[in-house]
């Protein structure tokens, strides 16, 4: 048996990343694609798949972002949402249970009985 053979072929475009097809270009629309930089690899990067498509410029910008910057971003907006849930916690629950209350109060009430219309014969 080779050892070697199933090793994965990098690429420098379509590698994997967990942002990618999460990003969408806001000037034209197409996904922002991932990319490193070929000399410095720790340099990564996404940026718009518009731009320079095969030549023609759909997209008036690269829209080049740094992916250490837009995991900070990222990381500050997941950051203040767990913060919004921890303070607006006990009125999410309450929220939650009455409406299940709610629900099955209902389906006391009413059960599963197939609806009569008015007109309808019995
Ligand atoms: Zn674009």
């Amino acid at each position: 048996m080779k050892v070697g053979k199933t090793r994965k072929r990098k690429k420098s475009d379509g590698e994997k990343n967990m942002f990618s097809g999460l990003l969408v270009c806001a000037d034209c629309g197409s996904n922002l694609w991932y990319h490193f930089n070929q000399k410095n690899p720790s340099i990564e990067y996404f940026n718009c798949s518009g731009y320079n498509k095969g030549g023609r410029k759909i997209c008036p910008s690269t829209h080049y972002i740094r992916l250490d910057f837009l995991e900070k971003v990222v990381l500050g907006e997941i950051r203040r949402l767990t913060k919004l849930a921890a303070k607006y916690e006990s009125e999410f629950q309450k929220l939650v249970i009455g409406q299940s209350t709610k629900d099955a109060e209902h389906e006391r009430i009413y059960g599963n009985r197939p609806q009569i219309h008015a007109g309808e014969k019995i």
